[in-house]
């Protein structure tokens, strides 16, 4: 089933495959993520969004320059921004991971001893999309709140908080949860008066959140001073992933896939995924970095900084084949 027939002239296709090539060796998953991007965009076709045209057309034609140690550099493309794809979902992770690096930096270097959390927030799973749209403005109004309960403010020094929606596949349910990289006082872990426990978080968040039953709470120190920063690491990798999984979507079950993009996309409809406050913001915002929703995502880190002859260099151009599932070079005449 393809609904973009495509009008490229294979003749003017070679059968040279992209290969995208890091500088660690790893190849870039272009292929993987165009072949889901276009299962999506079948599912959108099919559930008559205006933007199904749109989200296939995302990633089309990639326009790469050769760097001078010989590795491409993306330099020109369109890509589609909708929350759920899979190729901007990609090119958004390694943003905000590297925003999310740049931004840690810097609050380090001004705040040397300043301790780290990682702090998951979750709210009773959402049945629908209507359900989960109300529970996801919820979840940001009571992450408003809990940082400005006094015992959680007296020690803030700032935070960066990703919002994650999960599919159950057994139940059919969303599990929609909140990732904060919270930077906290050095104090907060002296005595009862600034140390927030498991205990306390759990029932600060359930008075934030208005709510009756316990909710699920997880919170985790991260090791100060650790070699290699291995947590810290890893709660910024946590952080920056993708706010929605593709496969959670593009399950065996083309009626399930159906509902649930349609209630993905009825629930996370205008909602900011990825959000800084306090010093991070502060940072953030010093370092020019863009916007980690919807900045540019050509430029997904420092190493991709053009360079000055970059417009007059070759342009090598790989185009999606629809029919056969792969981008192929254009060759050039
Ligand atoms: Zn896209």
């Amino acid at each position: 089933m393809h609904f973009y027939n495509t009008t490229e002239n294979t003749n003017n296709q070679d059968e040279h495959a992209l290969k995208d090539v890091t500088k660690s060796g790893k190849e870039r998953p272009w292929r993987e993520k165009k072949i889901d991007n276009v299962s999506y965009a079948e599912l959108l076709q099919i559930l008559k969004f205006q933007k199904a045209g749109n989200v296939g057309a995302c990633g089309r034609v990639l326009e790469f320059k050769p760097t001078d140690e010989g590795y491409l550099k993306l330099f020109k493309t369109w890509f589609c921004k909708s929350k759920l794809c899979p190729v901007c979902n990609w090119r958004r992770s390694m943003k905000n991971s590297y925003q999310a690096q740049r931004v840690v930096e810097e609050v380090i270097k001004e705040k040397p001893k300043a301790r780290w959390l990682f702090l998951t927030l979750t709210a009773r799973n959402a049945v629908d999309g209507h359900d989960l749209k109300s529970s996801l403005s919820e979840l940001t109004k009571a992450f408003n709140k809990l940082k400005m309960y006094a015992k959680v403010k007296k020690n803030l020094i700032g935070f960066m908080r990703s919002t994650e929606v999960t599919v159950n596949q057994e139940t059919g349910a969303y599990n929609q949860h909140m990732h904060i990289l919270l930077c906290v006082e050095n104090k907060y872990f002296r005595g009862i008066d600034n140390y927030i426990s498991h205990e306390d978080w759990t029932v600060l968040w359930q008075k934030a959140l208005k709510i009756n039953y316990r909710p699920i709470v997880k919170v985790q120190a991260i090791k100060p001073n650790k070699k290699g920063d291995s947590d810290i690491q890893s709660a910024i990798k946590e952080t920056s992933k993708y706010s929605v999984k593709s496969a959670d979507y593009l399950t065996e079950d083309d009626e399930r896939n159906l509902e649930i993009v349609s209630d993905l996309e009825h629930g996370l409809f205008r909602k900011r995924m990825i959000s800084y406050g306090g010093l991070l913001k502060e940072k953030h915002k010093l370092l020019n970095l863009d916007d980690a929703d919807d900045g540019n995502l050509i430029q997904t880190s420092d190493e991709e900084e053009p360079s000055d002859n970059e417009e007059e260099a070759n342009s090598i151009i790989a185009i999606w084949n629809y029919s056969r599932q792969n981008y192929y070079l254009k060759l050039e005449r």
